[in-house]
């Protein structure tokens, strides 16, 4: 071995060696629960009264309740594509959500993005997604291609809970709209027999993978992603039962739905405490977006609903613990975005991204620590490219047309004074509400086009 030679390995040993000593220290676990649909209102630490999430709320005591934390889209997959790369999801053309065609090589998150778990397991994190994962049923797109080391769940955008309904082995058997939801569930790449309601059924699986990594060793990064409480309604007696009071039946199944999963988030809880990781534990909890029309979800003080750009779109009940870094008890009223997630973990990691996929997330630390006082972000930004709508948001101001096919004027709110976002000042202020147009235009020109077919536009089922 020549002198060079030498050189290069010593150095890279001790590159190596201090790498592990960093990561080995700092490195915590990722757990990620998302549910569908939730409303705004529909936790305790958001004043729901009606529905007792006595565990959902424990994340947000233990840590940071997030009162204006945003999702990047109003609906399932874009949503979940922005949260899941840590970046705006136009970028990539995911406009919508994509076709359930599983023969369909283009209809998913693009495999030139890198998503979180792509990127957590070059710092040797192994990954799970538990639940709903939406983001292409195409064999390029499944999550063991996308950088998870398990999957248990299902691949399209919805389910039903019952298991004596999920009677299709795979997509390829699907014969009309929205059988999808039927399919059997499927751990890794095989379907396997479930005999539970189907959030219980996650919540093992869920629980399962952690006393697993504990038992290795092992760091990781879990994704939970609950159908629930997204349609169908459905719900079991034992969760039914602890509703006597609520006298709409939607509400009390939603209910039933919600109290499942807050089951569930307890499971996840105690097994942290079990395993004894529970201080360098990162868990998360946000909706995907807000509270549908037809699953008597409630948003509380916010307008609109899934689908909108106004608050009630785009604002979700939104939490975070990591006792080991992280105050207890704090509530953080500045704007963040579920973007953030993968910010926050790629820094705490050290891991480098690449230049030409930069994130639009931050890292949160420094805000929840009291480090900076800023606004996390100068502007967030969205858009709805098939209705041509647009929103913006810097500071308090927010600049948005929700449904904008007809090209009517964009309307600008101040949210801090007026939260259901009632009043348009933009006459009174149209040197502010040119400057937010602008920066939205200027984000716009960085955009794509959708990308892939919308889902059911394609009727891919029919031979
Ligand atoms: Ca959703």
């Amino acid at each position: 071995m020549n002198k060079f030679a030498l050189l290069s390995c010593l150095l890279l040993g001790l590159l190596a060696c201090k790498t592990e000593k960093t990561t080995s220290k700092q490195q915590p676990n990722l757990i990620m629960i998302m549910t569908d649909d939730m409303g705004y209102a529909d936790v305790g630490f958001n004043g729901c009264t009606d529905i007792p999430t006595p565990n959902i709320d424990k994340i947000a005591d233990q840590g940071v309740r997030f009162t204006q934390g945003y999702v990047t889209f109003p609906v399932c997959g874009p949503s979940r594509a922005g949260f899941l790369t840590g970046r705006y999801q136009d970028r990539f053309g995911f406009t919508t959500n994509p076709s359930i065609d599983p023969n369909n090589p283009i209809s998913g998150l693009p495999v030139e993005e890198e998503t979180m778990a792509q990127v957590l397991r070059k710092a040797g994190y192994k990954n799970a997604i538990v639940g709903k994962w939406h983001m292409g049923t195409h064999p390029n797109f499944h999550p063991l291609e996308r950088g998870f080391d398990y999957f248990y769940g299902f691949l399209s955008g919805g389910h039903n809970y019952f298991h004596d309904e999920l009677y299709l082995n795979d997509l390829s058997e699907v014969t009309k709209k929205w059988e999808w939801y039927r399919t059997k569930i499927i751990e890794n790449r095989e379907k396997v027999e479930t005999d539970d309601y189907l959030t219980d059924e996650l919540s093992d699986a869920a629980v399962n993978f952690i006393n697993q990594k504990v038992d290795k060793s092992e760091h990781f990064m879990l994704y939970l992603a609950y159908n629930a409480p997204h349609t169908p309604l459905q719900a079991t007696e034992k969760y039914l039962s602890r509703f006597p009071n609520i006298e709409d039946k939607k509400r009390k199944t939603y209910a039933a739905m919600v109290s499942a999963v807050d089951d569930g988030v307890g499971r996840v809880l105690k097994a942290l405490q079990d395993g004894g990781i529970n201080d360098n534990t990162i868990v998360v909890f946000l909706s995907d977006n807000g509270g549908a029309h037809n699953n008597a979800s409630d948003n509380g003080p916010l307008r609109g609903l899934k689908g909108d750009l106004f608050e009630g779109g785009i604002r979700v009940p939104f939490a975070m613990r990591w006792p080991a870094v992280i105050r207890a008890g704090q509530t953080y009223d500045k704007a963040i975005s579920s973007m953030d997630v993968m910010a926050t973990i790629v820094a705490q990691n050290n891991i480098e991204i690449s230049a030409e996929r930069p994130l639009d997330g931050v890292d949160l630390i420094p805000y929840l620590t009291g480090e900076s006082k800023e606004e996390p972000h100068d502007y967030l930004f969205w858009r709805k490219w098939e209705q041509n709508a647009m929103a913006i948001r810097q500071g308090m101001n927010k600049l948005v047309a929700n449904n904008n096919q007809d090209n009517n004027a964009p309307e600008l709110y101040n949210i801090e004074n007026e939260l259901n976002e009632q009043t348009n000042i933009k006459a009174e202020n149209e040197e502010l509400s040119n400057h937010l147009l602008e920066e939205w235009e200027k984000w716009n020109a960085q955009l794509k086009d959708r990308v892939f077919p919308t889902l059911g536009g394609d009727e891919w089922w029919i031979d």
